[in-house]
C-alpha cells in the first residue's frame, strides 16, 4: 500500500504515473491487468447542466454611508439576495446568487457566472428603503467571488422521456419533451465521473481538494440530496481562477439552467482502489423514467450514452439553406452556434439539439438512440459535456505532473 506522501513524493521527481479516466478506461478495455503498483494518480471529472450551483459575491455598489441597506439587487438583470451580512452603511452588499434564478427566457445565473469569469463589466442595480443604485462591477472590484455545489458529480442520473402525447415543460429539454415516447433527454458523464470511480470514498472526502469549474477548490460535505446509493458532493471554489469553457448557462424550456464542470485526481494507494477504477460505461446503469410521474419504464447503460463515434456536432457550412431564421442558433442553449462562424468549441456543450432543429441537416453528430420496452427512441439532448470533461480531466493531469495541484488537502491515508 502507498502513501499520499509516497505519491507526492514521484510526483516531484518526475517518476508518477498519471492517467486520465479516459486512458485508463482504455487499457482496461485493451485487457491491461493493472494493479497499484503501476498507476499512481487517475483524472476523473465531469460536466454538464448543475441546477445545485451558486455563487456568494461581495459586491461594491456605493460609497460608504450612501444607503443604509440594499434591499433588494440584480446583477444583470438576476435577482440576487442581500446578505446574510447587511453590511449597514458600508456601500458594500454580500449576495447569494442561484445559478438558476432568470433574468429572462434566455439569461440566468449561469451565464452571470460565466461573464463574470470572463471578465466582463457587470451592470449592478441596488434598491434601499429611499432610492435605487445603479452601478458597473468586473470581477477585479470582487473582493470575495466563490461558487459553491450543492450536489456535484451527481453519480446516478436518470434519462428521461415523455409518454403522453403533449409536449412537456421542463429543464430536461430545450423545446419541451414531444411524446408519445418520441425523444429522451439524458445526463451524467458514466464511466469518468470521479464518484463511479472511487465508491467507497477511499479518496473523495471532506477537504478533497478538486477542480470547479477548472478553479482549485474543496470538498465541504455531502450534497443536500446525497444518499449511499445516490452520492454527490458539495464544493467551494474561487471565482477568479475558473475557465470559461467549463461552466455557463443552458437554457431549458422551463428556463435557464446552470452548466458546472468537477475535476478530481484520484491517488490510488492500493488494489481496491484499481477494482473500482475499472468500472466502465457498459456496467452503470442508466434508468429510464417518464417525466411525467418519474416512473422508471426500463433501464439502459451509459455505453448507450458514451461508446458510439461521432457524438461531436459537426457543421457543413456548404449544406446550409440559408434560412430566414437559423432554427439551429435559435435552439441553441449555449449560444455556440452561429451559421456564419459555426460552432464554437468554447461553448459548446455538445449536447446535440442543433441536430434535429435544422432542416437541411447541416449539422451532424452520432446523437445515438436507447431501447425502451423494445422500442428505440433517439437520444436528442445531452446535458452532459463528456468530452468537456475529458478535456478537464486532461488539464488535472497536467497539473497533477507539473505539481501544481496536490493531494495535501486529503492528507496521509
Ligand atoms: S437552420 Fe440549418 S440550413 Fe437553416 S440557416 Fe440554420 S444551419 Fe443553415
Ligand atoms: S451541440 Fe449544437 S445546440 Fe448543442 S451546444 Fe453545441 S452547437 Fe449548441
Amino acid at each position: 500500500m502507498k502513501t499520499i506522501r509516497e505519491i507526492d513524493a514521484k510526483i516531484r521527481n518526475g517518476s508518477a504515473v498519471v492517467y486520465t479516466a479516459a486512458e485508463f478506461k482504455r487499457l482496461v478495455r485493451e485487457g491491461a491487468e493493472v494493479t497499484a503498483a503501476d498507476v499512481d494518480v487517475v483524472t476523473t471529472g465531469t460536466c454538464g447542466v448543475m441546477s445545485g450551483t451558486a455563487a456568494i459575491l461581495s459586491v461594491p455598489v456605493a460609497a460608504p454611508g450612501e444607503f443604509e441597506r440594499a434591499e433588494r439587487v440584480w446583477l444583470n438583470g438576476v435577482p440576487c439576495m442581500p446578505g446574510p451580512c447587511p453590511n449597514e452603511r458600508l456601500g458594500l452588499v454580500d449576495l447569494i446568487v442561484s445559478g438558476t434564478a432568470h433574468a429572462g427566457a434566455g439569461y440566468g445565473g449561469g451565464h452571470l457566472f460565466r461573464d463574470i469569469v470572463e471578465g466582463r463589466e457587470i451592470e449592478v442595480l441596488a434598491e434601499a428603503a429611499d432610492r435605487s443604485i445603479e452601478t458597473r462591477v468586473t470581477i477585479d472590484d470582487l473582493a470575495y467571488a466563490r461558487i459553491f455545489t450543492t450536489r456535484s458529480a451527481y453519480k446516478n442520473y436518470t434519462a428521461y422521456l415523455n409518454t403522453r402525447p403533449t409536449r412537456v415543460t421542463t429543464i430536461f429539454s430545450v423545446t419541451g419533451l414531444e411524446g408519445p415516447c418520441r425523444e429522451v433527454s439524458v445526463s451524467g458523464c458514466g464511466e469518468i465521473n470521479p464518484l463511479e470511480n472511487d465508491p467507497a470514498r477511499f479518496a473523495i472526502r471532506d477537504g478533497t481538494p478538486v477542480l470547479l469549474n477548472g478553479s482549485a477548490g474543496l470538498v465541504t460535505g455531502e450534497g443536500t440530496r446525497s444518499t449511499p446509493s445516490r452520492p454527490n458532493l458539495t464544493v467551494i471554489a474561487d471565482m477568479a481562477g475558473m475557465q470559461p469553457r467549463y461552466m455557463g448557462g443552458f437554457k431549458t424550456s422551463a428556463g435557464p439552467e446552470c452548466i458546472t464542470s468537477l475535476g478530481v485526481a484520484i491517488p490510488v494507494l492500493d488494489d481496491r482502489q484499481v477494482a473500482a477504477l475499472r468500472v466502465l460505461d457498459e456496467e452503470i446503469p442508466l434508468p429510464v423514467a417518464d417525466i411525467n410521474t418519474r416512473t422508471v419504464l426500463d433501464t439502459a447503460t451509459y455505453a448507450d450514452l458514451w461508446q458510439r463515434p461521432d457524438r461531436e456536432p459537426t457543421y457543413h457550412p456548404e449544406w446550409c439553406e440559408e434560412c430566414s431564421a437559423c432554427a439551429a442558433a435559435a435552439i441553441c442553449p449555449t449560444g455556440a452556434f452561429d451559421r456564419e462562424t459555426g460552432i464554437d468549441r468554447d461553448r459548446c456543450l455538445a449536447c446535440t439539439a442543433c441536430l434535429a432543429a435544422c432542416p437541411n441537416d447541416a449539422l451532424e453528430a452520432g446523437e445515438g438512440s436507447i431501447r425502451v420496452r423494445g422500442r428505440k427512441v433517439p437520444i436528442t439532448l445531452r446535458q452532459s459535456g463528456r468530452t468537456l470533461a475529458e478535456d478537464l480531466c486532461r488539464d488535472l493531469k497536467e497539473m497533477v505532473l507539473d505539481f501544481r495541484f496536490t493531494f495535501t488537502g486529503g492528507g496521509e491515508r
